[in-house]
């Protein structure tokens, strides 16, 4: 899959640096070509042979090799390269990129790339929230410099927070997004609410819907791998998504709202696949509910909806996506949606389509903008969701 690509991984000296070895193995198992660039501290961690071995690739880690004169030749490696990936980035390290301080071979190859570059920080939960941190890679963002987010657990120090390098295997991922399709979307941040909503009337009961989530999840894997920063608020589902998107999960419609005004706020791009449950039960019962009586009545109470409460706070920068799952009248309420919710497209999926909707592996759409109707045929969800992602990428000038 990376047959012929040329990366370029600069390591520097974190404990993560052993994880880089299965990096080296996989980008080699899928044919990409490597050299690596150690700092003199990542010595510390691991050997330039085990290294130099897995990329099949001399490891450079000065500028002046031996006392004959022979040197490395930072603008040579910083040519050569397809993509550069610093990983792990220390603080240390972060900080010298981003200030353009150039008095290591890792640092005179960043500044002599031309390639584009991703950066995978390992620190401290402390260090990784500092201020100083914050702004370095916030600059490196601006020098549009990717940054692979940290993951969140234990930690070499064995405190827990954020700070973990991402695995091995993200990293992959994500030079293999890079790699294999178009960037339309690189550096835009997507929204998207997917799945059901739980609604709880007491510890064990809820009122819940069918809704998969595969449509919603289908559309943030296509978006991911356009170079989209991807954040899926999901409802509880089975399915599972690439380790580059980022899951926030909730149950209720109440805590999707929350979560979803949140992350509206930076967000380019927001889509509301999520069914959420029109009501809620009036009261959640502390205790399990007895069958005492012959009949019994549940009072329930009107959720918030979600994309018309963003909806009124949307910027005019923002592009806001619903969904209507209609069984007649289809047109006239998809358009009523549209403009009700203040959306900028509205997908259609009719119940009268056979293959349409809920628990299919198939969807057949039309989409709807203020003065255009655009059909679709009976296609796979994964189909559809790219059909979406190429028509809100025309909407939005990608
Ligand atoms: O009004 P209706 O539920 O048919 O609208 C469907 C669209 O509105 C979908 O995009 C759905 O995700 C969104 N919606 C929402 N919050 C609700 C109800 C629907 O965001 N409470």
């Amino acid at each position: 899959m990376l047959q012929g690509k040329k990366i370029l991984l600069g390591v520097t000296g974190s404990i993560a640096a052993y994880k880089i070895t299965f990096l080296v193995r996989e980008l080699i198992k899928n044919k990409a070509e490597v050299k690596v660039i150690m700092t003199t501290s990542a010595l510390d961690f691991i050997t330039p042979l085990t290294l130099a071995t897995l990329s099949k690739n001399p490891v450079h880690f000065e500028f002046v090799k031996n006392k004959n004169g022979e040197w490395t030749n930072h603008v040579d490696l910083g040519l050569w390269a397809d993509i550069f990936i610093v990983a792990p980035a220390t603080a240390n390290t972060i900080s010298k990129l981003a200030n353009g301080i150039c008095d290591n071979l890792l640092s005179a190859v960043y500044l002599s790339a031309r390639c584009p570059v991703m950066i995978a920080p390992a620190m401290d939960l402390d260090m990784y929230q500092h201020a100083a941190v914050h702004s370095n890679l916030q600059r490196l963002i601006s020098y549009n410099n990717k940054i692979i987010d940290a993951n969140f657990g234990e930690l070499a120090s064995g405190l827990i927070g954020k700070g973990r390098m991402a695995e091995p295997l993200e990293i992959l991922f994500q030079i293999q997004s890079f790699f294999n399709l178009s960037h339309t979307f690189l550096g835009k941040k997507i929204v998207i609410t997917a799945g059901p909503t739980y609604e709880y009337l007491d510890p064990v009961r809820f009122i819940g819907n069918l809704s998969t989530g595969k449509m919603g999840y289908s559309i943030a894997e296509n978006f991911a791998a356009k170079g989209a920063d991807v954040t899926i608020i999901s409802g509880p589902v089975q399915i599972k998504a690439s380790p580059n998107i980022k899951i926030i999960s909730v149950t209720s419609a109440l805590e999707m709202l929350k979560n979803a005004k949140k992350e509206a706020k930076n967000a380019d791009i927001i889509l509301f696949t999520a069914a959420v449950a029109d009501y809620r039960p009036k009261e959640i019962a502390i205790n399990k509910i007895k069958k005492n009586t012959e009949s019994t009545t549940l009072e329930l109470i009107k959720n918030p909806d979600i994309a018309f409460e963003i909806g009124k706070i949307k910027t005019k920068n923002q592009l806001t996506i619903g969904f209507a799952l209609e069984t007649e009248n289809e047109q006239e309420n998809a358009l009523k949606k549209l403009s009700t919710k203040n959306l900028d497209l509205i997908i259609l999926n009719s119940l009268n389509d056979k293959g349409a909707g809920f628990s299919h592996d198939t969807n057949k759409i039309t989409i709807f903008e203020k003065n255009k109707i655009t059909k679709f045929e009976l296609k796979s969800k994964k189909e559809v969701a790219n059909d979406i992602v190429e028509a809100i990428a025309k909407k939005n000038n990608c």
